[in-house]
């Protein structure tokens, strides 16, 4: 049997798949060297905003030898901070604190970074195959602690486990009302290029201290990142006839102490100017709820399944075994 996380990155991979394929030749020429300390970007881009956010607060992945769940979360807000980033929100599952309290002090960190947490839901329950009622109650049980940790601030922003929500429109449609009813706004996403999938790799090469596969899962994280970098702005081009404020979804993993501040770099170097995830959502485009006959993916996947636009065929292109690298 697959695991629940194992069908959501093979159904966020098929999705990913068609964004970062998509335009995989234009992508290749933008491609950053995971050696060179300053990658220069051969196009010169202009005035693109995004905002990140971090998912699975406080525990995500296999911890890679030497690191703890706070250095991970030291090392990422240390990123941020020294790349100027604004307030980064970071998605919470609370059950980690109930079988583990020392996790809270990655919130705390979190916290005293000045950055704000959100809705991840309590165990990070997949609202496609359970209940209504029982995905709003683990909404509700994962607002104790986002109280407790945001004190007084706001903390109404769910993000959807596995980006499902809801298999029928019906489902889609009771679970917006009850978020609605309850003061939610919804962290959508539109760029991501599956770095989830490079925690267990890394721990692995780690172990055995592979350094040339853990070059080969640098390079291809940011083969990745930038491919979406290309895409993301050509996709909303293609349906809005405009860029759009866009959102990366990006998880709080041991990988991510490695590259995030070469994702910084390279975000700085191809002219992307980091906003937080309210003013991203500001963008009149996230106002619309796509209509659909099941709901899952990036906002752009969405909104093309609904407006019926075809991505551009993919163009394949040679890309690391991810599960096979360092067996
Ligand atoms: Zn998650």
């Amino acid at each position: 049997m697959p695991t629940l996380r194992s069908l959501y990155c093979s159904a966020a991979f098929l999705l990913s798949a068609i964004l970062l394929f998509g335009f995989n030749a234009v992508g290749q020429q933008a491609q950053v060297s995971s050696n060179s300390p300053s990658p220069v970007h051969p196009t010169a881009e202009q005035d693109h905003r995004i905002a990140l956010t971090f998912d699975d607060l406080p525990v995500h992945g296999p911890l890679p030898q030497g690191l703890t769940r706070e250095d991970i979360a030291n090392s990422i807000i240390h990123a941020l901070k020294s790349a100027d980033a604004p307030p980064i929100y970071g998605f919470v599952n609370a059950t980690w604190l109930k079988s583990d309290p020392s996790t809270a002090q990655v919130l705390q960190l979190w916290r005293n970074a000045g950055f704000p947490l959100g809705n991840h839901t309590f165990s990070h329950m997949d609202p496609n195959t359970n209940s209504l009622e029982a995905f709003e109650k683990n909404i509700l049980d994962d607002e104790p602690t986002l109280k407790k940790f945001m004190d007084g601030q706001d903390w109404h922003w769910l993000r959807f486990p596995y980006l499902h929500e809801g298999e029928t429109p019906e489902k889609h449609h009771a679970i917006m009302d009850f978020l609605k009813l309850h003061n939610y706004r919804v962290a959508q996403i539109t760029l991501s290029f599956g770095d989830y999938n490079y925690n267990e790799p890394y721990a692995r090469c780690l172990a055995k201290n592979d350094q040339p596969a853990i070059e080969q899962l640098k390079q291809s994280y940011l083969d990745g990142a930038n491919e979406q970098l290309t895409d993301g702005p050509k996709l909303a081009n293609l349906i809005y006839g405009r860029d759009i404020k866009h959102i990366m979804l990006l998880h709080i993993g041991g990988f991510e102490t490695v590259m995030l501040p070469k994702l910084l770099e390279l975000l700085r170097q191809r002219g992307w100017n980091l906003i937080t995830l309210p003013d991203a959502t500001s963008d009149p485009v996230y106002a619309s709820d796509p209509e659909l006959p099941t709901y899952g993916g990036t906002f752009l996947q969405q909104v093309m399944n609904a407006r019926h636009i075809t991505p551009p065929p993919p163009t394949g292109g040679s890309k690391l075994n991810l599960d096979a690298i360092c067996r």
